[in-house]
Formats: structure tokens, C-alpha cells, sequence
């Protein structure tokens, strides 16, 4: 699983590799919006950061 974010380039700190911990971004509805900003090849693979998730909100 990559760890930074596809759109800022920054750490996502997604939890998907660690067993013990669901990611919050498995909680977190995300706009549609974002999946414009994403390759498609990175789409349910790769997870945004939780900045660019609350600014495509905007
Ligand atoms: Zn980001
Ligand atoms: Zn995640």
C-alpha cells in the first residue's frame, strides 16, 4: 500500500497494513468529487489524506 497521497504527495497515514486498526478512511465517506483528482489506477487502492478528503468537501 502506498503511503503518501496521490493528490499532495503527502503521508496518508492509512492504516490498511496494520491488521490491528481499521483505516479511518474505511469509515470516512468521500466525495465524488475526489475520484476525479485520481488516477484511475489508484482508486480503492491507494488512500487520500484526510486534508484533500475535507477540501474536495468544500
Ligand atoms: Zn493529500
Ligand atoms: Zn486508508
Amino acid at each position: 500500500m502506498q503511503k503518501s497521497c496521490p493528490i499532495c504527495g503527502e503521508l496518508n497515514n492509512c492504516e490498511m497494513n496494520n491488521p490491528d486498526k481499521a483505516c479511518w478512511c474505511t469509515t470516512m465517506s468521500f466525495p465524488a468529487n475526489i475520484f476525479e483528482k485520481i488516477s484511475e489506477a489508484d482508486v480503492g487502492r491507494v488512500c487520500v489524506c484526510k486534508n484533500c478528503v475535507e477540501n474536495a468537501e468544500e
